[in-house]
């Protein structure tokens, strides 16, 4: 950062210009920040790294350890170019000499790094470190000259989201610059009473790109939490304040009518659906506007309550819709449906932009008069053209796909009446939590499946058991059964995990040349992985390499096996969403979670999984465990994702709480914050948060 130090602090309205001119010794760099996502000073100082590597320590190469990260100061030998051959990548191989030892440094396929390579010159060499018999060896290691103050070596190192091909050393010089000049220039928006004994909001974010030390992390990433989860509680603070002036239609169901929907249901419901219905029933009878939050495993019957919310809402008169986040779930949910409320003696239409533009006006025509009782679609129920006067009921599944925006959307299709609100969900959250996070938003729970059900059977297994696996899919394969094959998450990005899946589903078709593989992933164009997920669902496939993308509910009664590769590295919670792909029609099914970890905490939380079927018991463990399962967050409600704040950590639960009573103070005296701009804007970016900003771009 030595170059940088004299440079001029940007004033703070250069934080919002784009950076070509805010920053014009960086305009030549715009493209390749425009691709991270960042287009102005202030989407830098923002763009926060999801990890660290404490290279901090320099270790003597007499002392490496094995399997380690780790940086040296060392002299550079010789430097060889292997050309490489085959499947073989071209390798440059360095030899490294320090008073205590030697060692040597490997890149594939980098020519580049070769000319920045010069015999004799002292770098600072930080990288993982493996042992080739008893020489220790770097592999792809990242080094800089010696005196040369460093962003990338002998510290602790940030590791960032990364996309279109930047490497993290690019990324990281471009933010030191670009932090240099724009940290001096952000106003706190907080006083130094209301952040209390937390950091200054400047030197949090200082601190959380470029720590000194490891330690210093923690205390800096409560002040984004806590900023965070104040925008979090201004939002809930203000759509309560909102509320509370509207008025929705009472929908009344008396006893004997209940009763004849009940009976018009091909099954019983379970006691759990019986106590989710009476709930939302009891919302729908008052003119508060119902927001609820139905949560039970895949398969609990969760269907057949909105069912019956739904029927409800139009015998009293007025209509329903249904939304799902993608074209296939929503006509799954129109297949499951239609046979239901036809039964309940209610007609219901299906809208998507894939139906052609006559039908797609008839149905129009059709809500728009009344003459429809039901809609059920994708996002095309919420789209231009679409009105629904009488909008009493919005259903709305896997909310987390649905942002802030489409719900005000939704709302404003249905007249000066604000409808009631029913997400439905999988990722159940644990009560405590929701209470804290999301104060008054009602939840009902289904534990109890359906009878009848097999639970899925999960296996522990290590990577030396591929073979067998392969084999066992391909007998499952013989027997007219299908499996997913989902590979490893990739946090840093959503392209290499592209060309992971990409890279599995070749490996599978060496191996089992008689199968018919096909792949789905974030990148591909939307229309392209639906018509791959359709070719799936109609048996046309036999194996799925997927990436997380198949992880909301999509229904294959014929799929048996799924396999997880590294298991480890996914939440429980996603873990167990997506073993609900298996185990929905009459077959055994299984789930194989594949890990090579051998720590006890991966080891325990698989264990988890292996132990128990149920999303709730799940929930909680997680929980107690705090894994990373970022999937049990705000997304359930509706809501944006945080970033920072996590409902694992305890310190972040109190500064909920603490968040909340500052939202609560400042809205009482000040409920539209015209005095605190700084704030207001802080919650307004919060609100424009949608789900592909987050890091894995699914
Ligand atoms: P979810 O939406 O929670 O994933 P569904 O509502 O789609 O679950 O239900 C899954 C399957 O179970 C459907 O085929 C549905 O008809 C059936 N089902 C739901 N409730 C019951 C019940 N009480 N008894 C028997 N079968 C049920
Ligand atoms: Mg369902």
């Amino acid at each position: 950062m030595t170059a940088a130090s004299t440079a001029q602090a940007l004033s703070p309205e250069e934080l919002d210009r784009p950076i070509r001119s805010a920053m014009p010794d960086l305009a030549r760099q715009s493209a390749a920040l425009k691709r991270l996502g960042i287009t102005t000073p202030r989407e830098a100082i923002f763009h926060l790294p999801f990890r660290y590597d404490d290279f901090s320590e320099l270790r003597k190469l007499g002392d490496l350890a094995p399997d380690e990260k780790q940086s040296a100061v060392v002299r550079i030998g010789t430097v060889k170019i292997e050309p490489g051959f085959g499947r073989r990548p071209q390798r440059v191989i360095a030899q490294l000499t320090d008073d205590s030892g030697s060692a040597e440094a490997v890149w594939f396929g980098r020519r580049f790094v070769e000319r920045r390579l010069t015999t004799g010159d002292e770098v600072v060499i930080s990288g993982k470190v493996t042992m080739r018999g008893w020489r220790p060896q770097f592999t792809s290691p990242e080094f800089t000259p010696v005196g040369r103050e460093s962003v990338h070596t002998a510290r602790v190192v940030p590791v960032y989201p990364l996309a279109g091909g930047l490497t993290q050393k690019r990324v990281r010089e471009l933010l030191a610059r670009i932090l240099e000049r724009a940290l001096p220039a952000l106003d706190d928006p907080l006083t130094d009473a209301e952040r209390d004994r937390l950091p200054r909001l400047a030197d949090a974010l200082g601190t959380v790109h470029f720590p000194e030390q490891a330690a210093d992390v923690d205390a800096a990433l409560d002040r984004l939490a806590f900023d965070e989860l104040l925008a979090l509680q201004l939002t809930l603070a203000r759509a309560r304040r909102a509320r509370s002036g509207q008025k929705a239609p009472r929908i009344a169901v008396d006893a004997a009518e209940l009763g004849s929907l009940l009976g018009a249901l091909p099954f019983e419901l379970t006691g759990d659906q019986r106590t989710a219905v009476n709930e939302v029933l009891a919302d729908l009878a008052t003119s508060r506007p119902m927001r609820r939050l139905l949560q039970g495993d895949v398969g609990s019957g969760k269907t057949a309550v909105a069912a019956i919310a739904l029927a409800a809402t139009v015998r009293g008169g007025w209509q329903g819709a249904l939304m799902a986040p993608t074209e296939i779930l929503a006509r799954q949910h129109h297949a499951g449906l239609a046979p239901l409320l036809d039964a309940l003696g209610v007609r219901a239409e299906f809208l998507s932009g894939s139906l052609g533009a006559a039908r797609r006006r008839d149905v129009h025509e059709k809500l728009a008069a009344g003459m429809a009782d039901v809609v059920i679609g994708t996002h095309a129920v919420i789209s231009d053209g679409v009105e629904l006067p009488r909008l009493g009921l919005a259903v709305v599944d896997e909310q987390h796909r649905f942002g802030v925006a489409q719900r005000a959307a939704l709302q404003a299709k249905a007249g000066e009446r604000d409808p009631h609100v029913l997400a439905l969900t999988a990722t159940p959250i644990p009560r405590t939590l929701a209470l804290t996070f999301y104060g008054d938003l009602a939840i009902s729970s289904i534990r109890e499946l359906p009878p009848g059900r097999q639970p899925v059977r999960t296996e522990i297994r290590d990577r030396s058991a591929l073979p067998k696996i392969q084999q066992f899919l391909a007998d499952e394969a013989r027997e007219g059964r299908q499996s997913f094959v989902v590979v490893p998450l990739v946090a840093e990005s959503a392209a290499l995990e592209a060309a992971s899946a990409e890279a599995e589903a070749e490996r599978l078709r060496d191996a089992l040349p008689a199968l018919r593989i096909g792949i789905v992933h974030g990148q591909q164009k939307a229309e392209l992985r639906d018509g791959t997920m359709a070719r799936f669902a109609a048996g046309e496939l036999d194996v799925l390499v997927a990436t997380t993308v198949i992880e909301v509910g999509i229904d294959i009664p014929n799929a048996s096996v799924i396999l997880i590769e590294d298991a480890e590295r996914f939440g429980l919670a996603q873990l167990h969403q997506l073993r609900g792909r298996v185990g929905r029609g009459t077959q055994r099914s299984y789930c194989i979670l594949l890990s090579d970890a051998t720590d006890e905490r991966s080891r325990e939380r698989l264990e988890v999984l292996r132990g128990s079927n149920d999303g709730f018991v799940i929930a909680e463990a997680d929980l107690a465990l705090r894994g990373a399962g970022n999937l049990l967050g705000t997304r359930q409600a509706g809501l944006p994702p945080l970033r920072v704040a996590s409902l694992f950590e305890p310190r972040h639960i109190r500064l909920a709480w603490a968040a909340k009573d500052l939202a609560d103070r400042l809205l009482e005296t000040d409920p539209t914050l015209s005095g605190r701009p700084a704030l207001a804007r802080a919650q307004a970016e919060f609100v424009a948060r949608e789900e592909g900003d987050d890091a894995d771009g699914n």
